[in-house]
C-alpha cells in the first residue's frame, strides 16, 4: 500500500508479518492493524433481515446489518448506529428490552479500493418479533433493499462475505432448522 515512505519517501519501506510498516532508512513503523467490525442477526421469528449491498464490494449481494466500528466508538453503540444508518430503524429502541448478544466472531478480508482490510467481525443477535419492512426506513445509497428470509430458506453462495456465511450457518446450525 505504501511504495514510498510517508516520512522521508524512501523506496525502501517494507511491509512485514501482514500488517506493519517498516522503513529502514528513518525508522518509521506504521501499523496496519485489525480493524474492528459488527453485523447483527435480527430475528423476527420466522425470519431474519438481509441488506442487499447497493455498492462494491460485493454489490447485489447479501449482507447482515453492521459495519466498521468508528474511533472512540465501542462495539455495540457501533453496531446500533450501523443499524439506525442502514436500516432507519433502531432495535434497543424499537423494542424495550432487546438487547444484542454476542454469537459469534469470525475474520474477514474486506478489499475496498485496492486496499485489503483484515477485520476482525463480531456477530450478534437481536430479536424483534414482527419485524416487517414498514417498520424500517431505508435511506443509505449503500443499500439496495432487505429481504426476511427465513433461515432455513437462505442461499449461503448469495451472501456477500467469508465471515457472514459462517455466522450465518453457524446460525442455522444453533437453531436445528
Ligand atoms: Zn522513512
Amino acid at each position: 500500500m505504501f511504495r514510498y515512505c510517508p516520512s522521508c519517501a524512501s523506496p525502501n519501506i517494507q511491509f512485514t508479518e501482514n500488517k506493519r510498516f517498516d522503513c529502514p532508512d528513518c525508522g518509521f513503523v506504521y501499523y496496519h492493524n485489525t480493524a474492528a467490525a459488527t453485523g447483527c442477526i435480527i430475528s423476527t421469528g420466522e425470519t431474519i433481515v438481509l441488506l442487499v449491498r447497493g455498492k462494491d464490494p460485493a454489490k447485489g449481494k447479501l449482507d447482515l446489518p453492521g459495519g466498521f466500528v468508528d474511533p472512540a466508538e465501542g462495539a455495540l453503540d457501533g453496531l446500533r448506529r450501523e443499524c439506525r444508518e442502514e436500516l432507519g430503524w433502531d432495535p434497543e429502541t424499537a423494542t424495550p428490552g432487546a438487547k444484542f448478544s454476542l454469537f459469534a466472531s469470525f475474520p474477514n478480508v474486506y478489499p475496498y479500493k485496492g486496499i485489503p482490510y483484515n477485520t476482525c467481525d463480531m456477530f450478534f443477535t437481536i430479536t424483534a418479533p414482527g419485524l416487517t419492512e414498514k417498520d424500517l426506513h431505508l435511506e443509505a445509497d449503500e443499500i439496495a433493499g432487505v429481504r426476511f428470509i427465513r433461515p432455513a430458506d437462505v442461499n449461503l453462495d448469495d451472501l456477500a462475505f467469508d465471515s457472514t456465511r459462517r455466522a450465518v450457518k453457524a446460525y442455522i446450525e444453533y437453531l436445528h432448522v
